[in-house]
């Protein structure tokens, strides 16, 4: 089978688009595909990302597609791979509306599905009030009345972590905080207070956030709520391609298993970004897309040496003996 692409790229976020960037400067026929739902793009601004410091989702993803565009072997495409499957030559993707492309080699880059409480008033609030990274968003938090939605001992080490931007700021237990004498002792120290009262609902203006509200109706000033926030494969898609997922764990359910090169456990099949694990983060995204494309690369000239179907020189090159 004559392959399409040299490489399609699942994802148009930070992995993907720096994936895709180092593909085209390779003058790899890539093939991007991207449903548009970057995890941060709800929030207000990017926070941590060097030389892009508080800049807003949107306004980064658009100049990181745009340079992505100038390189003419690179297609971006709008949609959704609904579906694949390894193929002798390399992969058969199915895309939502109903076209099938192939690829000598595939990086999944489709981010993660975050999945906050569902508590009344989060999701209108999440990504701004409402957050599960305090160095994403605790600098805008700074100095503020600030709760921790957890319990047990990663309530303990979350709510010791967000005083590092305020003073302020209450474990919400939501039930027992299960905690031993050694975290009350931690807590205390640090000017934690424990609130063990079921929490209802949230409220404030907009996204922004004023007060949480316990089930006996009364209320407690917050301006930022810490929450877990679970991350989830977003489709079988890696799963239908070969990859193995790993084992559940608290803060990652199901990440796909990569080696330090990025290579799935199906030869082929790369991963990068939060599909792959580890702390979310754009910075990270962008270094993993990175690296797994460059290895891509490495890899398809090895498979085009084994196969003794290397490129043809261009004549210029040829005519200088090189
Ligand atoms: C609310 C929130 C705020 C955050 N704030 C920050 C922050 O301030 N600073 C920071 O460093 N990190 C932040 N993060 C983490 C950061 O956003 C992620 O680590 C990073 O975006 C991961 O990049 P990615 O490319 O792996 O995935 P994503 O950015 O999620 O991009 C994946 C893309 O793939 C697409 N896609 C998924 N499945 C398919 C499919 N089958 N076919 C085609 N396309 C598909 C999605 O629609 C999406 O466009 C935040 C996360 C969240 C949830």
């Amino acid at each position: 089978m004559r392959t399409t692409w040299d490489c399609i790229v699942v994802g148009a976020g930070a992995a993907g688009l720096s994936g895709a960037l180092v593909l085209g400067r390779a003058r790899r026929r890539t093939l991007v595909v991207d449903a548009g739902g970057q995890s941060n793009r709800v929030s207000e601004g990017i926070g941590g990302l060097l030389g892009h410091d508080g800049r807003p989702p949107a306004d980064f993803y658009a100049s990181a597609r745009a340079e992505v565009s100038a390189y003419p072997t690179v297609e971006l495409r709008q949609g959704s791979v609904v579906g694949g499957e390894a193929v002798d030559a390399g992969f058969v993707l199915e895309l939502a509306d109903g076209s099938r492309e192939t690829a000598r080699r595939v990086l999944l880059a489709p981010g993660m599905d975050y999945r906050h409480p569902e508590l009344p008033g989060a999701a209108e609030r999440w990504g701004r009030s409402v957050f599960h990274c305090p160095f994403c968003h605790g600098w805008d938090h700074r100095d503020e009345p600030l709760g921790v939605l957890d319990r047990g001992a990663s309530g303990v080490q979350r709510a010791l972590l967000l005083r590092l931007w305020s003073d302020d700021v209450t474990l919400l237990s939501d039930g027992p905080a299960e905690l031993d004498d050694g975290d009350a002792g931690r807590l205390g120290d640090a000017g934690v207070a424990v609130d063990e009262r079921p929490v209802a609902a949230l409220r404030g203006p907009g996204s922004a956030l004023t007060a949480v509200v316990f089930a006996d109706g009364d209320e407690r000033p917050c301006r930022g709520l810490l929450v877990p926030a679970p991350l989830h494969q977003r489709s079988t898609l890696a799963e239908q391609l070969g990859a193995t997922l790993s084992e559940p764990g608290p803060v990652v359910a199901d990440a796909i298993e990569v080696d330090a090169t990025f290579r799935t456990n199906m030869p082929g099949l790369f991963a990068a970004g939060d599909v792959i694990g580890g702390m979310a983060s754009v910075a990270r995204a962008i270094a993993a897309g990175h690296s797994a494309a460059a290895l891509i690369v490495h890899d398809l000239i090895d498979e085009a040496h084994e196969a003794r179907d290397i490129e043809p020189r261009s004549p210029s090159a040829a005519a200088r003996g090189r």
